[in-house]
């Protein structure tokens, strides 16, 4: 069981490290739980900081570039952010293929360059709602994973487009479907995305092929990150 906080450009280094501190001890209280908190780049030297030597939690990035160094402004390497403590990254993000030109290839170059650094990684897949209103959707997940290199370090995340950041979850029958699906093509955990909640994340936590869960907004509380935690420790008593 996993429980990946997705921090997306909230929390600069100072609340980073604030929050960090109070999160430090998650494990203990779900000791059958991975916890990963992703904060912005800028912020994850702080997060790492805030949750010191001894804690379980653990820090990825919510992107890296995969060339190690170079002349790619505004992006970051995997050995700049294993130089500050993460131990692993966020691939392949709806937001990074929507909104930043993301693609197939360039996510499976991250990926791959991730892993060959050491690093772990959630590489995220998911069809629009206009691809699953088309029938797309089984297409849709069959080549976004098929680009993802085969790694025991490697996760994958389902999150469907339309249930990201809107409130509108998939259904558990939904999420269910989707993971056995993905999981008859990449062998590995497979995360659930999607308006993850203290309220719905038992039910969907218990199918028998959610992993764990990338969560977005309701990571930024501790309050509610904690609870969806304790709900993923709940499932594997
Ligand atoms: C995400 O950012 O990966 C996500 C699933 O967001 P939310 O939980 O806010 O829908």
């Amino acid at each position: 069981m996993l429980i990946a906080g997705n921090w997306k450009m909230f929390k600069g280094p100072h609340e980073a490290r604030v929050f960090a501190s109070r999160i430090r001890q998650l494990p203990e209280l779900a000791s059958r739980v991975d916890v990963v908190v992703c904060p912005p780049a800028v912020s994850l030297a702080a997060a790492v900081q805030g949750l010191g030597a001894r804690s379980k939690v653990r820090v990825y990035a919510q992107n890296i570039h995969w060339e190690l160094e170079g002349a790619f402004t505004g992006e970051i390497s995997a050995p700049m952010v294993l130089d500050v403590g993460c131990t692993g990254t966020l691939v392949g993000h709806s937001e990074r293929r929507q909104l930043f030109g993301e693609t197939d290839e360039t996510v499976r170059m991250r990926a791959e360059t991730a892993l060959e650094q050491g690093l772990s990684v959630i590489a995220c897949v998911g069809e629009t709602e206009a691809e699953r209103e088309a029938g797309e959707a089984e297409a849709v997940l069959r080549r976004q994973v098929s680009a993802l290199p085969r790694h025991p370090a490697l996760v994958i995340a389902y999150e469907p487009v339309w249930a990201i950041g809107t409130g509108r979850t998939a259904t558990p029958d939904t999420a269910q479907e989707a993971h056995a699906f993905i999981k008859s093509l990449h062998p590995t955990r497979v995360l659930y995305g999607g308006s993850v909640n203290p309220d719905n994340a038992a039910v969907l936590l218990e199918q028998p092929d959610v992993d764990g869960a990338l969560v977005g907004g309701a990571s930024l509380e501790a309050v509610s990150f904690e609870a969806i935690c304790l709900a993923g420790a709940a499932t594997v008593a």
